[in-house]
C-alpha cells in the first residue's frame, strides 16, 4: 500500500448515472438473432455514446454485419507503465420461455435491492461497472500506463469478437486483462477448455429382414458411445480433479440414425458429436485423435467407415495466483470489502480465453453478479455490486499500474 488510499474515489463515481445506464443497456435486447435483425447494435452505440460522454475516443469496428465491437484507449498521463484491459460483452442470450419469468425480461426493474432482466448479470452490469470505474479512476488524477476498453460483441456464439480483437497490435499490447464475467465475488484464475466433436459413420443401407446385406452404423455409433465412458475415466486419471475447474467431462450429446418411419430398414449413416470439457494440460489434438481411433476400432470389424472433425476448440487456461493483475483484484476486493476474496474457475469458456489464446494476454474473471445465474429466467444483479465493482475495478487498476499490489 501507498500513501494513496481509495478513500476520495467514491465520490469520483455517479452512482446514479451508473445504475441509469446499466438499466438503459439492459432495456436493449441484444440478442443476436438475424431471423428478427435483432443484433448487438443498439447497445453498442449506447456503449459508445456514454464513452464520448467521458470525454473518450471510442472506435467502433463491425467484426460482422450489425455487430460491432466498442474499443476505448486511455491514456493515464501518469508517465510510462503497462497496460491494462477490461474486456466485456454487449450480447445476451434470449429470454426464453416468458412464462419463467416473473418480471419483464427488457424492463431493468429494481426491486428490493436487485435490478431484473436479462443481461442485468450476464453481462450489462459488468460493463456499466467497467466504463465507470475507469472513469472514477481517470478523474482521480493521472495514472501511469494506459487502460484499453474491450467491449465486444458475439461472446455467446463463436466468439467473433474476440477473435477480431485478438488479431489486433491494441490486444497484443495489453499486459493482463480483467474480464468483467459474473463471478459472485470470486477471482477467478482458470477457465475451463472446450472440444467439440463430430463424427460421420458410414456403412450400407439394407432391409431389417435381411441384415447381413447392410453395414449397420447404429452399432458402431453404440460401440463409440459406450468406449467413451471408460475413455472419460482414463483421462481423469491421467488428469486429476483441478482446483478451479474440477474434472474432465466427455458428453455425448448428439446421436442422430435411421428414421422413426423406417422401423425396417438399416440406415446408411450415423452422426455423434461429443461436448468435451477440459482442465489445464489435456492436449486437445491428441484426445481428438484418440476418439477417432475408438470410433475407428468398433467401426472397422463392421465395414463402417468414420470420418471425425473437430467443430471448436477452445484451450483450458490458466493465471497465476501470484500475477500482479490477480494480486491487484484480490487486493482492491479486500480494500473495499473487508474480506479475502476466494479464487475460483470459470465452469465455460469466456472472451477470455480467445485473447489469451490469440493475443497471449493473461486474464483474470472478476465481475458484478451470481456466478450461476447467467442464461436463467429472473436473472438479477444486486444494485449495490455496481458501484462496488466500480470501485474495485479502479482501485485494481490503480494498483496494477503503479505496480502496487
Ligand atoms: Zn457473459
Amino acid at each position: 500500500m501507498t500513501e494513496q488510499t481509495t478513500t476520495d474515489t467514491p465520490t469520483l463515481l455517479d452512482v446514479d448515472a451508473l445504475v441509469r445506464f446499466t438499466q438503459e443497456l439492459v432495456r436493449i435486447r441484444s440478442v443476436h438473432e438475424p431471423e428478427t435483425g435483432s443484433d448487438e447494435s443498439v447497445a453498442a452505440a449506447l456503449v459508445a455514446d456514454q464513452m464520448r460522454a467521458f470525454g473518450w475516443e471510442p472506435q467502433v469496428v463491425e467484426v460482422a454485419p450489425g455487430r460491432p465491437n466498442v474499443l476505448a484507449v486511455i491514456e493515464g498521463g501518469g508517465g510510462p507503465g503497462p497496460t491494462l484491459g477490461f474486456e466485456g460483452h454487449t450480447d445476451v442470450v434470449t429470454e426464453g420461455d416468458l412464462g419463467q419469468w416473473s418480471v419483464e425480461p427488457y424492463g431493468a426493474e429494481i426491486r428490493d435491492g436487485r435490478m431484473y432482466g436479462r443481461g442485468t448479470a450476464d453481462m450489462k452490469a459488468g460493463v456499466a461497472s467497467m466504463l465507470f470505474g475507469v472513469r472514477a479512476l481517470q478523474l482521480a488524477g493521472p495514472f501511469p500506463g494506459r487502460v484499453v476498453l474491450l467491449v465486444l460483441a458475439d461472446e455467446e456464439g463463436m466468439m467473433l469478437g474476440a477473435k477480431h480483437v485478438a488479431q489486433t497490435e491494441l490486444a497484443r499490447s495489453i499486459d493482463a486483462c480483467i474480464v468483467c464475467e459474473p463471478e459472485g465475488d470470486e477471482v477467478c484464475v482458470a477457465a475451463k477448455g472446450a472440444v467439440r466433436i463430430a463424427l460421420e459413420f458410414r456403412g450400407r443401407m439394407a432391409h431389417g429382414a435381411m441384415p447381413h446385406q447392410g453395414r449397420n452404423p447404429i452399432v458402431a455409433a453404440a460401440r463409440l458411445v459406450a468406449a467413451l465412458e471408460a475413455y472419460e475415466e482414463g483421462l481423469r486419471e491421467t488428469y486429476p480433479e483441478h482446483e478451479h475447474l474440477g474434472v474432465v467431462h466427455v458428453t455425448p450429446t448428439v446421436s442422430l440414425a435411421g428414421s422413426l418411419d423406417q422401423v425396417n430398414v438399416i440406415p446408411a449413416d450415423a452422426s455423434v458429436r461429443i461436448d468435451v470439457r477440459t482442465v489445464t494440460g489435456v492436449d486437445h489434438a491428441r484426445l481428438v485423435a484418440e476418439v477417432e481411433a475408438l470410433a475407428r476400432e468398433g467401426a472397422h470389424p463392421l465395414g463402417v467407415s468414420v470420418t471425425a472433425s473437430v467443430i471448436d476448440d477452445r484451450p483450458a487456461v490458466e493465471i497465476a495466483e501470484d500475477h500482479p493483475v490477480v494480486q491487484a483484484v484480490v487486493a482492491a476486493h479486500e480494500a473495499e470489502t473487508g474480506v479475502v476474496p476466494a479464487y475460483g474457475g470459470v465452469p465455460g469458456a469466456t472472451d477470455g480465453t480467445i485473447l489469451q489464446r490469440d493475443a497471449g494476454v493473461p486474464v483474470v474473471v472478476y465481475g458484478p453478479g451470481d456466478k450461476w445465474i447467467a442464461h436463467q429466467a429472473d436473472e438479477y444483479v444486486d444494485v449495490d455490486d455496481l458501484d462496488r465493482y466500480a470501485r474495485v475495478y479502479a482501485d485494481a487498476a490503480r494498483r496494477f499500474l503503479a505496480g502496487d499490489h
